[in-house]
């Protein structure tokens, strides 16, 4: 295995996803490559600060109340499925305390379970583009040199615009692990603002949405066969701005 495929693989070995074989090539690879290893450990200390840092919210104990007391007692002790009644009451309050959660962080969106988990994959691998000092594989601004550099490492050719020009300078290409596949990130620049853009073959049409999540402004396309995802902490407008260029056929 080699560092790229490791690279591929890493979020799935830290989140304990991968199967037994290939978890031990890539523990294997990690004893003998230092730079695997360097970032396998950024990933463990993201993955501590997600679980353990001021990202995780308690609920008040107003609203666990206000939950609590919206369930009335029980008139028998059997229950559903010979589970204890108990256990059905914390089920349905940790599902309703969920929604509260979801309405809240993402206001502009129903609820979709698929679309809720595209979202914070593509809001992670955004993160974790930009704390882990691996914003880019390919370091180019020239479309022409990041393009071929993705043949061979993905199993489609992302279109890679130009946008130098209209202000969006392209820092280069990397690749990323999105939606549960290989997917082309390209790097985009405006003033001090990354944009990450995701793309990867999809055979649905889905209109141009656009949606804010964790202080991030993302949107959302398909065209030409693939889905897109841009994300930034730039201004959702000047994002906008962004997307309708790449979108615009003379830019590829
Ligand atoms: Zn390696």
């Amino acid at each position: 295995m080699n560092c790229q495929e490791v690279r591929i693989l890493i979020d799935g070995y830290v989140d304990g996803e991968l199967d037994p074989i290939r978890n031990r090539e890539v523990e294997q690879h990690f004893r003998t490559c230092p730079a695997c290893s360097t970032v396998l450990n950024s990933h463990q200390a993201l993955r501590a600060a997600l679980r353990t840092g001021s990202l995780y919210r308690t609920a008040p104990p107003a609203l666990r109340n206000r939950i609590r007391s919206s369930f009335k007692p029980a008139p028998t002790r059997k229950s559903l499925m010979g589970l204890p009644q108990w256990r059905w009451v914390a089920v349905a309050a940790s599902l309703a305390l969920v929604s509260v959660l979801t309405w809240r962080a993402v206001p502009f969106l129903p609820t979709e379970t698929a679309d809720d988990q595209l979202i914070q994959e593509v809001t992670a691998s955004h993160v974790r583009s930009l704390m882990v000092t691996h914003l880019v594989d390919i370091s180019s601004s020239d479309r022409h040199v990041v393009k071929p550099w993705f043949t061979g490492k993905l199993d489609f050719a992302p279109s890679v615009a130009d946008l130098t020009e209209q202000g969006f300078p392209m820092v280069g290409g990397r690749l990323d692990y999105v939606n549960g596949r290989a997917v082309a990130g390209l790097v985009y620049k405006r003033r001090e603002h990354v944009i990450n853009v995701f793309l990867w073959p999809s055979a649905a049409a889905v209109e141009t949405r656009s949606l804010a999540h964790q202080g991030y402004h993302l949107v959302c396309w398909t065209q030409s066969g693939m889905t897109y995802w841009a994300i930034s902490d730039l201004n959702s407008r000047e994002l906008q701005e962004f997307v309708q260029l790449l979108q615009s056929p003379s830019s590829h």
